[in-house]
């Protein structure tokens, strides 16, 4: 296959892609040049939420690209409007800030968090608490944002001002807590990229109650877990809480790239006029695909995503060879035996099943609204896979 000569040849070496080049796809199906076929359970890493080329996604695209396609941030444009309209009505939270990617996303709330420390307690209080293994992003600041080693060696000197607790760990928490001047803690209520490791209810409950002590943001980086995907519309909800400021990105453009930052009570007039700011962030085209998206993501929807999840959870535990499964709604790890994750991924290339793996887990991250009989084939060839490999 050429391609993959050329793409080594031209592409900066920073993916290790899989052998097969997408040509072409249609809802849950991906095909590859030769025609082979795939179910597809990554949806572009929690992105395509309503799978590849969805029609109604597709033509409010195509009807944007054709009257207005950008115009910069000094005008007014309808779709960002429609789209931040509806992001508030389904959190409660007050304002929204677009940008292109999540590590954006989550930069404003760094920046958001700052100055809202600064201007209540000084600029010394400027330390973000963010969790051992977390995923925030690749840039210099995102990175350090990152509670992982393995991602921050040979980029030092990082930003400063990050501090990292253990996951579900109280004491390490206070302990943190007490001895740095923070501005604000940073999670992500289901560590994607670290496991897909869902935080303790417990755990929760006494980061608001610290943040609310000590006047701390609470940040949560919905970029992977928001938008549906975990079976209600943010992460955070199924914790009973209010956050601060709420980052998303992946699955809420439905293909194309947008982030947003969502802004509640105390830091909706944080950011003012020049204080930040994005070229392309925004985007109508992007912004009237995510509000066709978006808009569709409702209770009746999201119940859909629980089941499907249900039914992926109970085949999967009954499945030997699985040592757990772990996650919230279409946000999957499943642990195999042997951390054999990449054995079985591997396996599940040649029989027609695209999946991913986060550390030693099997990822699943299939599309929202992934048809009932996909799903039951694909999961059929996950568990066909698993039995070759570990048995
Ligand atoms: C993917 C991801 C990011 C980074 O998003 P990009 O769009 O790649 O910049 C940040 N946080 C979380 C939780 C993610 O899953």
């Amino acid at each position: 296959m050429s391609i993959i000569n050329e793409d080594k040849q031209y592409i900066a070496g920073t993916y290790n892609r899989f052998p097969v080049n997408i040509q072409l796809g249609k809802g849950s199906i991906a095909f590859d040049e030769q025609g082979k076929e795939y179910i597809d359970f990554t949806s572009g890493i929690g992105v395509n939420s309503f799978g590849f080329c969805d029609e109604e996604w597709a033509a409010a695209v195509t009807k944007q690209v054709n009257s207005v396609q950008h115009t910069s941030n000094l005008y007014y444009t309808s779709p960002c409007v429609q789209l931040a309209k509806l992001l508030v009505q389904k959190t409660g939270l007050k304002k929204v800030f677009f940008s292109n990617s999540g590590a954006e996303a989550n930069e404003c709330a760094i920046k958001t968090a700052r100055r809202y420390a600064a201007q209540k307690k000084g600029s010394d209080f400027y330390k973000i608490l963010t969790l051992v293994n977390s995923f925030h992003g690749r840039t210099i600041t995102t990175l350090a944002a990152t509670g992982q080693e393995v991602f921050h060696k040979e980029f030092t000197p990082l930003t400063d001002g990050f501090v990292y607790a253990k996951a579900n760990d109280i004491a390490d928490l206070n302990d943190k807590v007490l001895n740095n001047k923070l501005a604000a803690i940073m999670i992500e209520v289901v560590q994607g990229e670290g496991g897909v490791n869902k935080l303790d209810k417990d755990f929760v409950d006494e980061i608001v109650k610290i943040a609310n002590k000590n006047d701390l943001l609470v940040i949560v980086d919905e970029v992977q877990t928001g938008n549906g995907r975990s079976g209600k519309y943010y992460g955070y909800m199924h914790y009973g809480f209010m956050p601060d400021i709420v980052t998303t990105a992946k699955g809420l453009g439905g293909g194309l790239p947008i982030g947003a930052t969502l802004f509640g009570e105390k830091t909706s007039e944080v950011l003012t006029a020049g204080s930040h700011g994005s070229t392309f962030g925004g985007n109508p085209v992007c912004a009237a695909g995510a509000v066709s998206i978006v808009k569709r993501i409702d209770d009746n929807f999201m119940a859909e995503v629980t089941k499907k999840s249900n039914y992926i959870v109970k085949e999967l535990t009954a499945t030997k060879g699985v040592v757990s499964v772990s996650g919230l709604g279409l946000m999957l790890g499943v642990e195999i035996k042997d951390d054999a994750n990449k054995e079985v991924l591997a396996k599940c290339i040649e029989k027609g099943l695209l999946v991913l793996t986060a550390k030693n887990k099997i990822r699943l991250l299939p599309a929202l609204n992934i048809p009932d009989e996909l799903l039951k084939k694909g999961i059929s060839i996950l568990k066909e896979a698993i039995q070759e490999v570990v048995l």
